[in-house]
C-alpha cells in the first residue's frame, strides 16, 4: 500500500494519523444499491427470536418481565443533553435520548442481540436435524436435560475482545454446548472470571482482535462438531443486531415520538469491527428510510470502519497502515480491521462517522452517571459526542436539508452499547479516572 498517496488522496487520514478527533461525513450515503440482507431476513431473526423467548424467560429470570424477549429501555437524557451543549458550547435542538443497551439482560452489551441470536439459531438447527425440535414446539423444553446432553457434543468458539465472549459464552453454556472464548489483550480480568465461573473455557492471548479471531478460526477448523462464530464476517451476528430497529420503532411509538422527513432521527453508534453498529443500522434503514441519520463512533487509536469505507478499502485497510497503534480503553471497540461484511454493506447506508479520544469516553462516562445515573463503560459512551459534530457541520446540514423546523423537531438517539455487568469497584475506577480528567482538561 502506498501511504503518501493515501494520505494525498484522503487528507483526513493526516489528522488521524496524529491522533486528532474527526468526523467524516460518507459521499456514498443515500445512493440506490442492492443490499445482500432484506427486510425479511430480519423479520425472520425476530421471528426466530420470539420462537426462543419461552426458553430465554424460563432460563434467565431477568428477561421474565418482557417475556423472554432481551431489549432495553430508551430514556429521554435532558440533563444529558443541557450538559453536554455546554461542554461542546453548541446548542442541540430537538432531544436526546439514551438507547440503554448497556442495560440489556443477559450480557449488559449490544454483543446481548446479535451474539445470542447466532447461537440460538445454531442450537435450533441442530434440534431441529435431530429430530428433537420443530418450529411449532413451546422452546421453553430446550431447557431440559435431553437437549443440555444434545448439546454437550457439540462446540462454539469464537475470539472476542470481552463483550462478545461474554454472550456467546452465556449463552452456549446455559443451553448445554462446549464453549471456548479465546481473548485478546484488552479483555477485563472479570470478564475472563466470570466466563471461567459458568464453565466456559477461556484461552488467553497477549495480542490483539485480531490475533484473539484467528486463533478461534484456526481452532474451530477440520472440527465437524465446532461451530465458529466470525465477528469478522457473520451474517447471523447482523441480523441478530438488525432486530433492534423494528422494537426501536415500537417504542418511540409509545412515547409518542413519530420519526419522518419532518422529524428526522439521528443515531450514534459505538462501532468494533462494525458488526453491531452495522446491524443496528442496516434494520434502521429499512424501517425509517432516509429519516434516519446513522453516525458510527470508534476510538482516535482505532478508526478502522471510518478508515475502511473512507477509502473503499474496507478489511484490506488497517489502522496500522497509517501508524496507529489499536490500543485504546475502549475495549469493545479496539479493532484494528474492520469486518469483510459490513463496509461493503454500510457503504450507501450510513452518513459518516466520527472519532473520540480515550481521556473524552472517561468523562462522558463522568458525565452521564451524573446526570442521568447511568453507569456506562468507556466504549459504551463513544457516541454521545455525536450530536454537537454533527450539527457543527453547516455543508452537511444544507445539502441534506436538515436545517430550521427539522433541527428543531430532530431525535438524537446514542445508543450506550454496554455498561451494566462492570464490578462496582471497576466502574468506581472509571468514574475516578473521568472525574480527574474532566479537572485537567
Ligand atoms: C462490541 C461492542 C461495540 C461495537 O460492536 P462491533 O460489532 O464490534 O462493531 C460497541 N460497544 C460495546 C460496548 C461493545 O462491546
Amino acid at each position: 500500500m502506498d501511504v503518501n498517496q493515501l494520505f494525498e488522496d484522503y487528507p483526513l487520514t493526516r489528522r488521524m494519523q496524529r491522533g486528532e478527533e474527526v468526523i467524516w461525513f460518507n459521499p456514498d450515503s443515500g445512493k440506490q444499491e442492492v443490499l445482500p440482507f432484506t427486510a425479511d431476513d430480519t423479520a425472520d431473526a425476530e421471528a426466530r427470536l420470539r420462537r426462543f423467548a419461552p426458553y430465554i424467560k424460563a432460563s434467565f429470570p431477568e428477561t421474565r418481565g418482557a417475556g423472554g424477549i432481551i431489549e432495553s429501555p430508551v430514556k429521554e437524557a435532558p440533563d444529558m443533553q443541557a450538559s453536554l451543549e455546554k461542554r461542546y458550547g453548541r446548542d442541540i435542538p430537538g432531544r436526546l435520548l439514551i438507547k440503554c443497551d448497556s442495560h440489556l439482560p443477559v450480557s449488559g452489551s449490544i454483543k446481548a442481540r446479535g451474539g445470542i441470536y447466532e447461537v440460538l439459531k445454531l442450537a435450533e438447527s441442530i434440534a431441529i436435524e435431530k429430530g428433537m425440535l420443530s418450529d411449532a414446539d413451546n422452546y421453553a423444553v430446550l431447557a431440559e436435560k435431553r437437549f443440555k446432553d444434545l448439546f454437550s457434543g457439540y462446540r462454539v468458539a469464537v475470539g472476542s475482545t470481552g463483550n462478545l465472549g461474554l454472550s456467546i459464552g452465556i449463552i452456549s453454556a446455559k443451553l448445554g454446548f462446549d464453549v471456548t472464548v479465546h481473548m485478546s489483550a484488552d479483555a477485563r480480568q472479570w470478564k475472563k472470571d466470570m466466563l471461567r465461573s459458568k464453565g466456559v473455557h477461556v484461552i488467553e492471548y497477549p495480542e490483539d482482535y485480531q490475533k484473539a479471531v484467528a486463533e478461534g478460526r484456526k481452532q474451530a477448523e477440520g472440527d465437524p462438531t465446532c461451530h465458529f462464530v466470525d465477528d469478522e464476517g457473520s451474517s447471523d451476528l447482523f441480523l441478530g443486531y438488525s432486530t433492534a430497529a423494528e422494537r426501536l420503532k415500537k417504542q418511540l411509538d409509545g412515547m409518542g415520538i413519530i420519526i419522518d422527513s419532518a422529524h428526522p432521527l439521528f443515531v450514534y453508534l459505538p462501532c468494533g469491527v462494525g458488526g453491531g453498529p452495522g446491524g443496528v443500522t442496516f434494520g434502521l434503514k429499512t424501517v425509517f428510510g432516509e429519516n434516519a441519520h446513522c453516525f458510527f463512533a470508534e476510538p482516535t487509536h482505532a478508526p478502522c470502519m471510518l478508515l475502511g469505507m473512507m477509502t473503499g478499502l474496507n478489511d484490506s485497510i488497517s489502522v496500522s497502515d497509517i501508524g496507529l497503534d489499536g490500543k485504546t480503553a475502549a475495549d469493545g471497540l479496539a479493532v484494528s480491521r474492520p469486518s469483510r461484511l459490513v463496509g461493503r454493506v454500510m457503504r450507501t447506508l450510513i452518513d459518516g462517522a466520527f472519532t473520540v479520544e480515550d481521556a473524552e469516553m472517561y468523562r462522558l462516562l463522568r458525565l452521564v452517571m451524573d446526570t442521568e445515573r447511568l453507569t456506562i463503560e468507556p466504549s459504551g459512551c463513544a457516541g454521545f459526542p455525536g450530536p454537537s459534530h454533527v450539527l457543527g457541520d453547516a455543508a452537511y446540514l444544507q445539502e441534506k436539508g436538515l436545517t430550521g423546523e427539522r433541527l428543531k423537531n430532530a431525535v438524537h438517539l446514542v445508543w450506550a452499547t454496554g455498561g451494566n455487568m462492570v464490578p462496582e469497584e471497576e466502574m468506581k475506577a472509571y468514574y475516578k479516572k473521568g472525574c480527574q480528567l474532566t479537572e485537567e482538561s
